[in-house]
């Protein structure tokens, strides 16, 4: 068979992934061993490795043995590291800058009497953190008719996004919560607090889906951006979600004649090259 393959500019290790791995193998390297709270990033092959350089997942506070903890990417909220130092555990903050943005987005809006509502996954910890950062007075969400049924929201709304939600789709929510009939004489203040590095590979990867009869997102299920990209790239192509190239079967790629791949935020180089390795080598 024979196929042209095509690749977005950016993809795979995001800038804020790329900081917490190369921050957590130095301290491991430097303390012979460290332990994370929560997992590192949503990746099964990238996570392995880290186990193997001494990095090991702790996933409650009480947990930790160690004298230090490292928090993700994803970060955690403010009594989570209250609970971690009242322990006199050290914090190693990997947290991305653009996460921060977020839950200092959050805290503001609640110091200001805005109720927060979290555009995003209510169960990812990165929601739960923003929250956690809004005082716990806010909601996370993905549906506003739920929103509104199930909440009797203040005069004061103050709405922020996952970082990676997709950019049309949280325009969308705002606009549909503002339309709603049961939305009425409400303050509200929106702050736009999606990573700029997600909706860059985001609009990148759409680009070249679009070009593309199949489409190949390498990455974790359990990674959200990476789903992300599955769901940009499902709306205008055929698109398999794998997560190492031994997901790649043969017969898929019959008759294509221009096959994308694409990569999430926590996947590694590794894991991208051999897959593009064995389609160029099924390309002939
Ligand atoms: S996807 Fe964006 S917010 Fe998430 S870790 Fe990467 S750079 Fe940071």
């Amino acid at each position: 068979m024979a196929f042209e393959l095509l690749t977005p500019a950016s993809m795979g290790f995001c800038q804020g992934v790329r900081r917490a791995i190369e921050r957590v193998i130095q301290v491991s390297n430097e303390r012979n061993g460290v332990q994370t709270l929560g997992a590192l990033v949503h990746n099964r092959q990238v996570q392995r490795r880290l186990d193997e350089n001494g990095v090991k997942v702790v996933d409650s506070v009480e947990s930790i043995t160690g004298d230090v903890v490292v928090i993700s990417a994803h970060g955690v909220g403010p009594r989570v590291i209250e609970e971690i130092k009242s322990r006199n555990v050290g914090i190693i903050d990997t947290t991305c800058p653009y996460v921060s943005r977020a839950q200092q987005a959050a805290s503001r809006l609640h110091q200001s009497g805005f109720y927060v509502v979290v555009f995003g996954d209510a169960d990812h910890v990165e929601v739960k953190g923003i929250l956690g950062w809004a005082a716990e007075q806010g909601i996370a969400t993905l549906d506003v008719e739920s929103l509104l049924q199930n909440v009797s929201l203040p005069r004061k709304i103050g709405i922020v996004s996952q970082t990676t939600q997709i950019p049309d789709r949280f325009a969308a929510f705002v606009a549909s919560l503002v339309n709603s009939k049961l939305f009425k004489d409400a303050e509200v203040r929106i702050i736009d607090t999606i990573c700029h590095d997600s909706r860059k590979r985001q609009a990148e990867t759409l680009d070249m889906a679009g070009r593309c009869d199949l489409v190949f997102v390498i990455g974790g299920r359990h990674s959200a951006n990476t789903r992300h990209l599955k769901e940009l790239c499902g709306a205008v192509t055929e698109t398999c979600l794998i997560e190492t190239a031994s997901e790649v079967f043969p017969s898929v790629l019959e008759g294509r004649q221009r096959v994308g791949v694409t990569a999430g935020a926590s996947t590694d180089d590794d894991t991208i090259n051999n897959v593009i390795k064995y389609l160029k080598e099924l390309s002939g």
